[in-house]
């Protein structure tokens, strides 16, 4: 019997299944994306939100590669605030509440509407293997779907199981079933599983919140947009609420410990340390008598509101005890309990930097599945698996993100090398050069590069590199300039009027001196739009430290790129611990950049593994 043929199956219509599946379509190949529930393609299964510090950039950088989550986060956004504005560019996070149900009809569009991808609604329970090779799939009704690359994507459905006090009851979130079968069928590759956890809040009735006694929060009156293409937002723009909770709130939740899922011992994955339970709040910092709470209204046209702080595993009873002991929530009707999750999820130290599974060729995996937290997370991964299976299905060489180019690049080095003891979340923090990876300038660090790996669609092109040649023009006419400091001291800067003279572009990497203000003194400028005028005075602010960087940088780039081939034999090199020998030849690092990063790694061992790779013999083989 002939199969329907794929290039490339994706598992999960999540926001790493929608990524793999549009990044696939967009570089041509035929792509199958099976999913559960046609009608839950792009849910947001907590937060109604998209974005954040670290996570911020990660939708930048979907966006720089042609992705969809900030073009629908645009189009969805209710409220839009730049985190950390005060502080430099480098580490502002974008984000955006989102009306929910515009999210997911903007995402299942994006989805309808992609040419060559294919949903197809169903339960996928086995994978079809030629010898060790994956090509296809088996759905529940026992239909079978062909193809040379298969990516997972199945988020907290492996074997999950949904905790609401000493109730449990297996699921993949609330109202949807889990994912056993599959997950069964992959216990019999041996890959590394492990279980981790993670919860949501009670989903509240506002128009029982007494809004007029809370303190509100507005959005930004010039909201950043996600996305390089957007102009601004479409929706109608919110308020939330801010209120607390108190020692009132904290007693209950400390008398009914026991009766929370996780502290009655029902849970036994690891839950976010970034995103605590309303009891870990309470147990960890026993000295604080108060926690802020956010009321996110959950869309314009939805009376749901998502009490942003109060995640929680604990009975429906103390839920309601404990929400009504908060100011301006006396009343408050719960619509949907809140509730934690335990699912299984595979040590990410099975795949290589494509993110495909070393020991099974033609799987990937990306999402929650690779020990993940997070939308923005998943649809990252979700864009680099989907970008290398169609890689693997044309037999180009897989493309790796770098830690020198992109918060991607960070996180699934920090993935494959490390591997996660908790749900791994992205923070500017984890990034050694975040001064080069900005938010704002995601896309001159990315869109070439997806240009060149075949993802970027022309519209995008033409208009990134519109942008492109006006930001060039600009800064050379800048460095043709001459400003003496006595002028800009008379602008406003603090500099000393007694200074040399300099060119604009070093005029502009003074962090008191703006583009309006160069524009004033030489009116030449005035024509320059906006938002090039500011891309210019941030890449100018931060030339000089981008440029010191720039040797680590290089140095970090040889190693990385210094491959290491499979055959590689760890154990033929004398000098290393039997110890490393077993975890190297067992994690199988993909380049010497990647070794350096494994754990218990020692500066002596890289040394001897390069010189190694370097033996003229090792180079001939
Ligand atoms: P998902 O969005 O979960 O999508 C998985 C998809 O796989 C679904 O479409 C499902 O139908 C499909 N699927 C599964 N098995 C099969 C199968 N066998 N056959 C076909 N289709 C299948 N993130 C945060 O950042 N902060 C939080 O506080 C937070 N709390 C959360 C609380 C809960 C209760 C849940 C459920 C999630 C929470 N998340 C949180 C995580 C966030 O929802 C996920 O990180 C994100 O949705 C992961 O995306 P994904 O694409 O990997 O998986």
């Amino acid at each position: 019997m002939k199969h329907p043929t794929f290039d490339v199956l994706v598992v999960g219509g999540g926001h790493a299944g929608c990524e793999a599946a549009l990044v696939a379509g967009r570089m041509g190949a035929r792509v199958g994306l099976v999913t559960l529930d046609q009608r839950n393609v792009g849910v947001m299964s907590c937060n109604p939100a998209i974005g954040g510090l670290g996570k911020g950039h990660l939708v930048r950088e979907i966006d720089a590669l042609d992705g969809a989550m900030g073009r629908v986060a645009d189009v969805a956004g209710i409220q839009f605030r730049l985190l950390n504005r005060r502080k430099g560019p480098a580490v502002q996070g974008p984000r955006a509440q989102a009306d929910r149900a515009s999210y997911q009809k903007a995402m299942r569009a994006e989805v309808a509407n992609a040419s060559g991808v294919f949903l197809i609604e169903g339960e996928v329970v086995d994978l079809v293997m030629s010898g060790e090779t994956v090509c296809g799939l088996i759905l529940g009704d026992g239909a079978v779907l062909s193809a040379r690359s298969v990516i997972l994507t199945t988020g907290t459905f492996l074997r999950g199981v949904i905790h609401t006090g000493d109730v449990s009851q297996p699921g993949g979130r609330v109202g949807e079933p889990p994912s056993c079968r599959l997950a069964q069928r992959l216990d019999g590759f041996n890959l590394p599983l492990g279980r981790l956890k993670t919860g949501t809040p009670p989903r509240l009735d506002g128009r029982t919140i007494d809004w007029d006694c809370l303190e509100t929060q507005p959005g930004d009156e010039d909201p950043v947009m996600f996305s390089f293409l957007s102009n601004g937002v479409t929706a109608r723009q919110v308020r939330c609420g801010i209120t607390h909770t108190n020692p009132l709130t904290h007693d209950i939740i400390r008398e009914n410990l026991v009766k929370s899922a996780m502290y009655g011992g029902h849970i036994s994955g690891v839950g976010p340390r970034y995103c605590p339970s309303i009891e870990d709040k309470v147990v960890k910092f026993a000295e604080k008598t108060a926690h802020q709470i956010f009321l996110e209204p959950e869309g314009l046209d939805s009376h749901t509101v998502y009490p942003n702080g109060i995640s929680t595993s604990l009975p429906l009873d103390v839920q309601e005890l404990y929400v009504r002991s908060i100011k301006g929530l006396e009343a408050a009707k719960i619509l949907q309990p809140g509730y934690a999750i335990e699912y299984d999820f595979v040590d990410p130290r099975a795949l290589d930097p494509s993110l495909a599974v070393k020991s099974i060729p033609g799987l990937f995996l990306a999402g929650q599945i690779n020990g993940t937290t997070g939308y923005e997370e998943a649809a990252a991964q979700g864009l680099v698996a989907g970008l290398n299976a169609v890689r693997r299905v044309r037999d180009q060489p897989p493309l790796f993100f770098s830690r020198t180019n992109s918060y991607i690049g960070v996180m699934i080095d920090d993935l494959v090398t490390r591997g996660v003891t908790e749900p791994y979340r992205m923070f500017t923090s984890r990034a050694e050069f975040r001064l080069a990876l900005r938010a704002d300038n995601a896309d001159q660090r990315l869109t070439a590069f997806g240009r060149n790996a075949g993802c970027i669609g022309e519209s995008r092109w033409i208009e990134f590199s519109n942008k492109m040649a006006l930001i060039h023009q600009v800064k050379a006419k800048l460095i043709e300039s001459s400003f003496s400091a006595r002028e800009l001291a008379a602008s406003g800067s603090a500099l000393n009027p007694d200074g040399p003279n300099r060119d604009g572009l070093a005029a502009l990497a003074l962090t008191d001196v703006s583009f309006e203000q160069i524009a004033d003194l030489r009116p030449v400028f005035n024509s320059v739009a906006p938002a090039i005028g500011s891309q210019v005075k941030r890449d100018a602010l931060y030339a000089y430290y981008i440029d010191r960087q720039a040797k680590d940088v290089e140095s970090l780039t040889r190693d990385e790129s210094l491959a290491i081939p499979v055959e590689f034999d760890f154990g033929s090199i004398g000098g290393l611990s039997v110890e490393l020998q077993q975890r190297l030849t067992g994690s199988r690092p993909a380049t010497v950049g990647h070794a350096a990063r494994m754990e218990g790694m020692t500066p002596a061992a890289i040394l001897l593994i390069m010189a190694h790779l370097r033996k003229p013999s090792f180079k001939s083989a």
